[in-house]
């Protein structure tokens, strides 16, 4: 009997018989976001019983803090009388709205917001209307980053970049070759290797990586959506915060992954009903927006850009007026989002936030 395949497997096979091998990058865009059967287009994978959990998810603290970091930066741009807040792939819109509600500490920072959801999956951006609706703040949706209108711009994005497909290439005896999907001799999706070198790669890799062993997968992003973020800072004022997983320093080795049910599975196995990550390379992230004349903070923890922006102080406010049970439970997300463990995301997560070089110093990045 066939085996039962995803509808996007169906799909893969096809364009693999008219075409040959996938480009990973290919495989991973389809995966995530095929206009039909993409993960993301169709369903809403976030929460306790959705396939992972996220920051904003985790604790309402994230967002708020978030959005106290956003009124900072937009003291420091001189507090411009508009002023576009940008979300990329704002998911459920949890962040967003946490980060609106606390916003209103600053009246005149709350006045000047008008509101930017990039969000390419169209039942995503239905769940962030239903989210935002109860709010009093002009809100825009795009489909992607370049339609946000010009004007100076604070841009924040949680577990977006990893989101983004990578590229992979890996050592062999005579250069470097792209990374493919293919099907085996038993008719099953497979990686493999593309047929022909990629020539001059050794110029382009980071020196650490030159001289690696056979075998070794590189992977890189060529989205270039760094280089508009830096750009976009420069040419029209603003900053951007980005938190994601990932390496510090530009590095060899595979970090793409897939995740279902809160578990790790294998990335070929059910096309379009998985989530697939790769770690996000913040060495490479922060030289393309510096390229553009951005000032770069950090790579830091997590846990230092939340320690900074004052998540004690946050979490006791929060547990001054609770039960037990729900003290006990603000404690527990706290230390989910700032822990130092495997499993606990103030260590695994980074910050980065470029910015117009004219801006004063931002909050959070403090050593
Ligand atoms: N920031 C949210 C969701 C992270 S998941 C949170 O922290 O909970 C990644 C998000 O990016 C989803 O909303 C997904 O639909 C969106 N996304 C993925 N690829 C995208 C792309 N190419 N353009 C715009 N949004 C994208």
């Amino acid at each position: 009997m066939a085996p039962s395949r995803t509808p996007l497997e169906t799909e893969i096979r096809r364009r693999i018989a008219l075409a040959g091998p996938m480009p990973v990058r290919q495989f991973m865009t389809l995966c995530l976001t095929h206009p039909q059967h993409g993960y993301y287009m169709t369903r809403d994978p976030f929460g306790r019983s959705g396939d992972f959990i996220t920051s904003p998810e985790v604790s309402q603290v994230f967002g708020e803090l978030i959005g106290l970091w956003a009124a900072s930066a937009w003291h420091a741009m001189g507090q411009p009388e508009n002023v576009r807040l940008v979300e990329l792939g704002p998911g459920r819109g949890t962040m967003m709205l946490d980060a609106l509600r606390a916003s209103q500490v600053v009246p005149a920072f709350r006045q000047a917001i008008v509101a930017h959801m990039v969000e390419i999956s169209p039942a995503l951006q239905e769940r962030q209307q239903q989210t935002l609706s109860a709010l009093d703040i002009p809100t825009m949706w795009h489909q992607s980053f370049d339609e946000v209108p010009d004007g100076p711009a604070i841009i924040l994005a949680n577990e977006f970049f990893d989101a983004l497909p990578v590229n992979q290439a890996i050592k062999q005896l005579n250069g470097w070759y792209e990374r493919v999907v293919e099907i085996d001799a038993d008719d099953n999706l497979t990686f493999g290797i593309a047929n022909e070198v990629i020539p001059l790669f050794d110029q382009l890799l980071p020196p650490a990586v030159r001289d690696a062993p056979l075998g070794t997968i590189y992977e890189w992003r060529t989205d270039n959506l760094p280089l508009a973020l830096g750009q976009r800072v420069v040419r029209q004022g603003g900053a951007a915060l980005v938190i994601d997983y990932g390496h510090v320093r530009s590095d060899q080795g595979e970090t793409l992954q897939a995740v279902g049910g809160h578990a790790f599975v294998n990335p070929l196995t059910t096309p379009g009903e998985v989530d697939l990550t790769a770690h996000v390379d913040f060495e490479a992230f922060g030289l393309a927006a510096e390229s553009m004349g951005a000032r770069l903070y950090g790579p830091i923890q997590q846990a230092t850009l939340l320690h900074n922006l004052g998540i004690d102080k946050r979490a006791a406010a929060l547990k001054a007026y609770a039960s037990p049970d729900k003290a006990a439970a603000v404690d527990e997300a706290v230390n989910r989002l700032i822990g130092q463990g495997r499993t606990e995301m103030g260590k695994l997560f980074k910050a980065i936030a470029i910015a117009n070089p004219t801006l004063g110093p931002l909050p959070g990045f403090e050593a």
